[in-house]
């Protein structure tokens, strides 16, 4: 590493605080640090001019690639004519009239209207205050918990990450807050001794079965929603068991409960489709969009509101006046010019079609590679997401120890190939989400490198007597 880009870092340890990171470790030099100077199409670059493969996106939300002038473009022309007005009570801007357009053009029938705001957590924090002011307008002021599910990923904000079913996110924070409930993941790769027997669509049926349990010991008239990410995403890259959708959407309607779709993730063409609702046939009441809505060029998120729960926010308006709900940047107008360019971009280069077909390429690469590894438990994705889950017994579906921290130690030994695959903060799981530029042959590249990543670490774990020597690769 350079002497300048080590300056760099030492000044950024002194100053400032890092979103998950271990402060105490960076603040004092025991911790990697690395400055990011710019990126060209899957490609990031740090300080030092070393090129990695970003196969994350960013934190899967570059979806267009890095260096995308258009964009630029777009963002710099709209601050020469208005960076900024607020859109209270009913101003507006030009970009902001077309994104909402297209945005609910996407959305497809059934959607309504869109609320903006600048990430996904302050996004679910709309959804949640939205539910709670729909249930009071009906009369029904009891009607107000919401289910998530365990591994769910929400947002970190106090309600937000309540809402997310990870520990870490929890512990310490006196999280969740009341009245935020986590019912079962579809998580079929983990399902429990007991369940072992079940096919994926008989774990589907045990997944609705449960959440009709906790429904019914809650009392229907005090659930009001249920939020879910069509993919689990950063609970572990997890599709889910064949017939969840359909199972858990028919105990939510026999409830009276609603469908909150966090498409934070999925939206916007990641697994080949626009929505990840379309995908599996969810019909939402409300959407959460935020990463891939702008690739990340300006910070916006969104939330799609459909026609039955618009029609109670009007009528609650009526009854109480202006909605009191507002951010100074809802509808940002650099934010919504950076939308309607990346969307544009998504639209004439394909790029939705390209996750689902360069995406199934992805899937069948990583099967072959991984697909008989010896402490590769379950290989898994759709389109342009992917993850391995490690296991030092892949017959029996038994986790590493953590102490191994196998997870790290792959992504770590990733970064050293100079490629970027994002380690999921609770199990041994590796994650890849390139963007959706990617081409077949830089598909081969990331799992070549991952590859050499993976059997790296196998052979460290047989030396240290981890895992059992016939599991060397080398
Ligand atoms: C990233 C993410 C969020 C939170 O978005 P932020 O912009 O980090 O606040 C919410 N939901 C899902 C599914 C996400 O992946």
């Amino acid at each position: 590493m350079s002497q300048q880009h080590r300056d760099l870092i030492e000044r950024d340890r002194k100053v400032t605080f890092h979103a998950s990171t271990h402060l105490r470790d960076f603040a004092h030099g025991d911790a990697a640090g690395r400055v990011i100077t710019g990126g060209k199409g899957i490609h990031i670059v740090d300080k030092d001019g070393r090129e990695f493969i970003d196969g994350f996106a960013g934190l899967y939300c570059v979806n267009i690639g890095y260096g995308r002038t258009e964009v630029a473009e777009a963002i710099y022309q709209q601050a020469l004519e208005l960076s900024y007005y607020h859109t209270y009570v009913g101003h507006s801007n030009e970009p902001q009239i077309a994104l909402s357009e297209k945005i609910i053009e996407l959305a497809g029938p059934g959607m309504s209207k869109v609320y903006y705001g600048l990430g996904g957590s302050d996004a679910n924090e709309t959804q949640l205050k939205i539910v709670r002011y729909y249930n009071n307008v009906l009369g029904r002021p009891q009607k107000k918990k919401v289910i998530s599910r365990q591994r769910g990923y929400h947002g970190s904000g106090l309600a937000t990450g309540s809402l997310t079913g990870l520990k870490a996110f929890h512990d310490q924070f006196d999280l969740p807050l009341a009245g935020i409930l986590h019912t079962e993941a579809p998580y079929y790769y983990h399902r429990a001794a007991e369940q072992e027997g079940m096919s994926e669509r008989e774990f589907s049926q045990y997944c609705a079965k449960k959440l009709e349990e906790m429904i019914l010991a809650e009392g229907p008239d005090t659930v009001a929603a249920f939020i879910g990410e069509p993919v689990l995403g950063t609970g572990g890259i997890v599709p889910p068991p064949e017939g969840y959708w359909e199972a858990i959407q028919a105990v939510l309607a026999k409830y009276d409960v609603l469908l909150i779709a966090d498409e934070v993730v999925c939206g916007f063409g990641r697994i080949g489709a626009d929505f990840g609702s379309h995908f599996y046939g969810i019909k939402p009441d409300l959407i959460t969009v935020a990463k891939g809505l702008t690739s990340a060029y300006q910070p916006l998120s969104g939330v799609i509101v459909g026609d039955r729960v618009w029609s109670v926010l009007e009528q609650g308006t009526a009854e109480y006046g202006p909605i009191g709900h507002g951010w100074t940047y809802s509808g940002h107008a650099l934010g919504c010019a950076a939308a309607l360019a990346n969307l544009a971009i998504i639209e004439r280069e394909g790029l939705t079609q390209n996750a689902a077909e360069t995406g199934a390429y992805l899937q069948q690469q990583m099967q072959a590679a991984f697909g008989d590894h010896p402490i590769v438990g379950n290989v898994r994705g759709v389109g342009m997401l992917a993850a391995l889950e490690f296991s030092v017994d892949p017959a029996k579906r038994k986790h590493f120890d953590a102490a191994h921290k196998v997870g790290a130690r792959m992504s770590a030994a990733a970064l050293d190939e100079n490629l970027i695959a994002r380690a999921m903060p609770q199990g041994d799981i590796l994650g890849f989400a390139p963007p959706l530029v990617a081409t077949r042959t830089e598909v081969d590249e990331i799992v070549a490198r991952a590859e050499r990543a993976v059997n790296k670490v196998t052979d460290q774990l047989v030396r240290e007597g981890a895992v059992k020597a016939s599991m060397s690769v080398g």
